[in-house]
């Protein structure tokens, strides 16, 4: 365990606490200050971003050019504000990590925290922290805990069990492994094992608070209300995946309370989560969050962007400014009854990797995830899946939904003809088990080219 790391995170979280109640103007006073600290740092010592915003030092945030993963994987060793910190030495780091069992918790040369994305779709990704930093993302992942009256203290140790990924070089895991102590006792289990062992293991651990992927989650809620699992936790959070209202409302029933559906990526950590009033709020004093559409402007509020810019106002060692994440997400006004000033976060509607481009009758349109969610959330099944082949579409469901596959196919259908589409063929069937990637998540929509990392479909 890592005193000095715990200790940090705890002091951040309290402080923390303060900022619920800000003001909006405070809010926005704290973003410029933040702003400019993290600017000055980068171009002091980042040679890409005084590159990369060259002529543009005064420049308003908005007006500064995007950085996309492969931009900042591209120069890496240039965007770094660390001297000496290589790509090529983390990336070793993160093999041993993989093939030498080594605990991803520890400290890199006894000073730096390394994660890597997964890289299932497009490029994989290498992100470095260093002590301070390292306290500030395990901190905003408390922060959910916090918003959902989850606390944590010396008498109050705060059991966790985590049902995602075991890879060791995801966030997660060196999250997880960080957050390992007596204080934070954490048992983490894989999305993909048998759901028997996971049942047994979750009754023998008796979790306080529950957190995995909604795929995983959905069908331990099953177990829960048939009497196989009986665990009793304060709260369970989703992550990673999108939660579908039908299995936020299984959960709710098995758990008797609503799950909190929490947003954060390995780049960011926590970016939002919801308070008790189950309306997410963005963490918008450690990220300046930018909902912009294709062409890179501004979306109002209440309206979906193609992508969202982040600004993660806390890096320092590789700086994050306007850094592009491909989810497709809404945001809203400051309108929550709980006083907080920051925005509200009304959906993610997946990435723009779930969009599926099919044909139309005169070319190509795109469709995306919400027009699949109207007709496969409402069917009953416990899960469903859309995988993209040459000739169609591939729907697979689980669980016994009450509706025949023809009658399903006709619907999508329908609703896919609304949405301008001819699709093709469309082929409905049922299975036991959903296709996984390499990480364990079952991604809702898996549309052509297949990703890089070649994964067949099941
Ligand atoms: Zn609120």
């Amino acid at each position: 365990m890592d005193v000095s790391l715990l200790t940090r995170t705890l002091t951040l979280r309290a402080a923390w606490r303060v900022r619920d109640g800000w003001s909006p103007e405070r809010l926005a006073a704290h973003q410029q200050r933040a702003l400019h600290l993290l600017r000055r740092h980068a171009y002091a010592r980042s040679p890409f971003y005084r590159r990369h915003h060259s002529g543009l030092r005064q420049a308003p945030l908005n007006e500064l050019p995007p950085v996309t993963k492969a931009d900042l994987m591209d120069s890496f060793d240039d965007a770094v504000t660390a001297p000496g910190l290589l790509l090529s030495d983390l990336e070793d780091h993160l093999r041993h990590l993989t093939h030498q069992g080594r605990d991803p918790g520890l400290p890199w040369r006894r000073h730096w925290w390394v994660a890597a994305t997964a890289g299932t779709t497009g490029r994989r990704g290498v992100f470095v922290w260093d002590r301070g930093e390292w306290a500030t993302v395990l901190a905003s992942y408390a922060r959910a805990n916090d918003w959902a009256g989850v606390h944590v203290g010396l008498r109050d140790p705060l059991r966790v069990a985590v049902v995602s990924s075991l890879i060791p070089t995801h966030q997660s895991a060196v999250v997880g492994a960080s957050l390992h102590s007596p204080l934070v006792p954490t048992l983490r289990l894989d999305a993909t094992a048998p759901i028997e062992q996971t049942v047994a293991a979750l009754n023998g651990f008796a979790p306080r608070l529950l957190v995995g992927y909604a795929s995983a989650l959905r069908p331990l809620a099953a177990q829960q209300s048939s009497g196989r699992l009986h665990i009793a936790p304060q709260a369970v959070m989703s992550a990673s995946e999108h939660l579908s209202a039908p299995a936020a409302g299984e959960m709710a029933a098995a758990w008797r309370s609503e799950p909190y559906d929490v947003y954060a990526a390995t780049e960011t950590a926590g970016i939002a989560s919801p308070c008790v009033l189950r309306r997410r709020h963005l963490y918008e004093d450690l990220v300046v969050c930018e909902s912009v559409n294709v062409d890179g402007a501004p979306v109002p509020p209440g309206t979906t962007g193609a992508k969202l810019l982040v600004t993660v106002l806390f890096s320092r060692t590789l700086p994050l400014i306007r850094y592009e994440l491909t989810d497709r997400v809404r945001l809203g006004g400051h309108e929550c009854p709980c006083g907080r000033p920051f925005r509200v976060l009304e959906s993610v509607e997946g990435r723009v990797e779930d969009v599926l481009h099919l044909p139309a009758n005169h070319g190509v349109v795109a469709v995306h995830p919400n027009v699949l969610h109207e007709v496969l959330d409402e069917l009953g099944a416990t899960g469903w899946q859309v995988l993209q082949l040459p000739e169609g579409l591939r729907v697979l469901l689980t669980g016994s939904p009450p509706v025949d596959t023809g009658t399903v196919e006709s619907r999508l259908r329908d609703r896919l003809r609304r949405a301008g589409a001819t699709p093709g063929r469309i082929d409905v069937e049922h299975v036991h088990n959903l296709y996984r990637t390499a990480l364990g998540k079952v991604p809702l929509v898996r549309a052509l080219p297949y990703g890089a990392a070649g994964e067949p479909p099941p």
